[in-house]
C-alpha cells in the first residue's frame, strides 16, 4: 500500500509546487475564504497550508489519507473538476507516503482531530481543540525517496514554481484571500473581496495594477474580461500572461499568442505583456482530455475566442494612443 502510494506520488507529486497546488485546491474545494501558505526551503523542508474551510469530521480524517477516498462527487458537467479526476483521492495519501505530514482539522461545532503520518504510517491520532478549518503541515518532502530528490532543481527554481502556481490560483479566485510566506517574507497577499484589479494588486503590486487597462469583449459563445499592461510595462517572459477559463487557470498557446498579437508592433522583441484574461464559455464548447500526468482542455471555436481577445487588446491600446 505504501509502495503503491509512493508510485502514485511519482505521478501526482513531482515537486514542492505540486504539494502546494494539491493542498490549496483541497482548501478551495472546502469552501475556504482565507488560505495561508507558509513555506520553508522552497517547500522541501516545510509546506503549511491553513484554511478556514469546512474541515474534516473526526471519523473521516484517517480515511482522507486512504487511497481513492474522496468526499467529492464528480459529474460529467463538472468539467473543470475533471482536471483532478486522475488524482481523485490520491493527493493526500501520495503526499503522506513521501513526507512527514500532520493535520489539525475541525468541522463546525465539533471538537477537532490531530493526526500525524510519517512515510505513509500513522504515528498519532487524537482529539484536539481546534477552530473550524484545516491546517496541514508537510515536512521533509521526499526524505524517503532519494531518487525523487534528484529531480529537484535549485531552491530558487522550486520557489518560483510555487509563487507562479500561487499567483495563478489567487488570480483565479478573487473571492478568496490568499497569503504566501517564504521564511518570513510575504510573497503574496490578496484581499479576497472579489475585485479582480485588487487581486492583481495583491499579486503584482498596487502600482502595477493601477496602471493596467480593463479589456472587455463578448460574442454569443464567449465573454472576455481582463486587465492588460500598456506596452511600457512588459516582462521578459510569457509567464505573466494568466488565462482563466470558467474559474480555472489554463495554459493555452494560441490564446497566449492572441493576447500578444493584440499589441501588434508595440512590444519590443523578447518582451511580453502582463495580462490577466478571464474568459467564460459554455461548457459544451470545452473538451477536457484527462491523462494522469497532464491535463488538456480543447476549446471549440478557439480561433474566435482568440480574435475576441486580440481585438479587445488592440482596441484598448488604440484608445490609449490618442
Ligand atoms: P480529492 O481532493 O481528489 O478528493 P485528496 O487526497 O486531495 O483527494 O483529499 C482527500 C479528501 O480529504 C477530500 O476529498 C476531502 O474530503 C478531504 N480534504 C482534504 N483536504 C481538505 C481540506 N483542506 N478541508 C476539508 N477537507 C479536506
Ligand atoms: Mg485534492
Amino acid at each position: 500500500q505504501i509502495l503503491t502510494n509512493q508510485i502514485a506520488a511519482g505521478e501526482v507529486i513531482e515537486r514542492p509546487a505540486s504539494v502546494v497546488k494539491e493542498l490549496v485546491e483541497n482548501a478551495i474545494d472546502a469552501n475556504s475564504t482565507q488560505i495561508d501558505v507558509f513555506i520553508e526551503e522552497a517547500g522541501l523542508k516545510k509546506v503549511q497550508v491553513t484554511d478556514n474551510g469546512d474541515g474534516i469530521a473526526a471519523d473521516e480524517v484517517k480515511l482522507a489519507f486512504t487511497r481513492h477516498a474522496t468526499s467529492k462527487i464528480y459529474t460529467q458537467d463538472d468539467l473543470f473538476r475533471i482536471h483532478s479526476l486522475g488524482f481523485r483521492g490520491e493527493a493526500l495519501p501520495s503526499i503522506a507516503s513521501v513526507a512527514k505530514v500532520s493535520i489539525e482539522t475541525a468541522v463546525a461545532d465539533q471538537s477537532g482531530t490531530y493526526l500525524s503520518i510519517k512515510g505513509g504510517v500513522i504515528e498519532e491520532e487524537r482529539p484536539n481543540k481546534s477552530r473550524k478549518g484545516t491546517t496541514i503541515i508537510v515536512e521533509d518532502l521526499f526524505y524517503n525517496t532519494p531518487a525523487r530528490l534528484k529531480y529537484i532543481r535549485s531552491l530558487q527554481t522550486e520557489l518560483s514554481n510555487i509563487t507562479d502556481i500561487m499567483n495563478r490560483i489567487a488570480l483565479s479566485h478573487p473571492e478568496i484571500a490568499f497569503r504566501l510566506h517564504h521564511e518570513g517574507n510575504q510573497l503574496l497577499h490578496t484581499a479576497g473581496n472579489g475585485d479582480l484589479r485588487q487581486t492583481i494588486a495583491g499579486v503584482y503590486g498596487t502600482l502595477t495594477a493601477k496602471k493596467m487597462k480593463l479589456i472587455e469583449n463578448e460574442n454569443l459563445d464567449f465573454k472576455v474580461k481582463g486587465y492588460i499592461s500598456l506596452p511600457d510595462t512588459t516582462r521578459a517572459s510569457r509567464n505573466y500572461i494568466t488565462l482563466i477559463l470558467n474559474g480555472r487557470f489554463i495554459k493555452n498557446y494560441a490564446l497566449n499568442k492572441a493576447t500578444i498579437d493584440g499589441y501588434g508592433s508595440k512590444l519590443m522583441v523578447g518582451r511580453y505583456p502582463l495580462a490577466v484574461i478571464v474568459m467564460d464559455a459554455d461548457s459544451l464548447l470545452l473538451d477536457v482530455n484527462v491523462h494522469p500526468s497532464k491535463k488538456e482542455i480543447r476549446i471549440s471555436k478557439e480561433k474566435e475566442l482568440g480574435e475576441l481577445i486580440q481585438s479587445a487588446v488592440a482596441a484598448v491600446l488604440r484608445t490609449e494612443e490618442r
